[in-house]
């Protein structure tokens, strides 16, 4: 099968990799051209275009930002649409809403191609390690059929149901998350008031029912003051506007999601939406991030 890839970002660039290192023959594309020269020289083929893309390759990954530029690189000019073939396969893992899934599912259908939505959960480590964690919405049989380029990119495949499930499992999974980190970064926050040094905080944490290398890796950044990007905060506000959105149009009340959507976007609208999530911890202490940590 030949894979094509359009995304090259801070997790496209590593899934791309690994799919090129376990031998698929790969068709690439990024808007930034200069993000596909690593690829070239893994032996990838640079495209013109998501249309191009789609022509050359069976199977096509999309990996972009946010639902209206997934909804661009598939079905707006020159998009994957255009060139998509009868039975190919287009697979979207970014973090989009379970409606965005749809959406473009029915687009791709219009040419009797498939679709899978297939977010991951694991970051830029795990990107790289090719041991992300893959959610899936779609069809078995097409969920079979791509397994093999999945598995190039994860370690766990996790069918959630039918197109859209992926979406909607990766949302509910970054709410967790995203209660996580501002719990962490408000927690931190308050020892350091009482005087104790947080780290041994993080040796509670290790200690109890619930440790985990997270609190590590983040707690060593926020201490550091290093908030070098591996999950954008701007990604994280997306998310939870997507979360808040879920709740809403499926009446369900999400009120302490609502709080922390409001830090997020207080983070983001403050200057430091490229940073790591973890920057709601200098936000939430008063300081400004450093620019030596941009
Ligand atoms: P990123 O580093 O910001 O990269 C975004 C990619 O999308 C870039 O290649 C960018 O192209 C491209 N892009 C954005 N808008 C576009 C448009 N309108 N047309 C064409 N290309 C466009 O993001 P990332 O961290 O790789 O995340 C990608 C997706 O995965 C997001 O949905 C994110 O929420 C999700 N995710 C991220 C993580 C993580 O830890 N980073 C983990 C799980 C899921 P340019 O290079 O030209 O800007």
């Amino acid at each position: 099968m030949r894979v094509g890839f359009i995304g090259l970002g801070t997790m496209g660039s590593a899934m791309a990799a690994n799919l090129a290192k376990a031998g698929f023959s790969l068709v690439v594309w990024n808007r930034t051209a200069a993000k596909m020269e690593p690829l070239v020289r893994l032996g990838a083929k640079a495209s013109k275009g998501p249309a191009h893309v789609a022509a050359e390759t069976d199977v096509i990954i999309t990996m972009v930002s946010r639902p209206q530029d997934v909804e661009a690189v598939v079905s707006g000019p020159d998009g994957v649409v255009e060139g998509i073939k009868a039975g190919s396969v287009l697979i979207d893992m970014s973090t989009v809403s379970p409606a965005t899934s749809r959406k473009l599912a029915g687009a791709v259908t219009t040419k009797q191609a498939e679709f899978l939505d297939a977010p991951v959960v694991g970051s830029k480590g795990p990107a790289t390690q090719g041991a992300l964690v893959i959610l899936v919405g779609g069809l078995p049989q097409t969920v079979e059929r791509c397994r093999p380029i999945l598995l190039a990119m994860g370690k766990t495949i996790v069918h959630a149901g039918n197109v859209g499930s992926g979406s909607a499992l990766k949302l509910v999974t970054n709410l967790m998350l995203a209660h996580l980190m501002a719990g962490f970064a408000e927690a931190v926050l308050l020892a350091k008031a009482c005087g104790l040094d947080p780290k041994r905080f993080l040796e509670v944490l290790e200690a109890s029912t619930f440790p985990s290398p997270w609190y590590h890796t983040k707690g060593a950044g926020m201490l550091k003051g290093d908030f070098s990007p591996h999950f954008a905060l701007k990604h994280m506000r997306k998310d939870l506007e997507l979360m808040t959105a879920l709740g809403h149009d499926l009446s369900t009340r999400l009120p302490i999601t609502g709080a922390i959507r409001r830090l997020f976007a207080q983070t983001e609208d403050a200057g430091h939406g490229e940073l790591d999530y973890s920057a709601i911890f200098p936000h939430l202490a008063g300081e400004r991030p450093s620019p030596l940590s941009r």
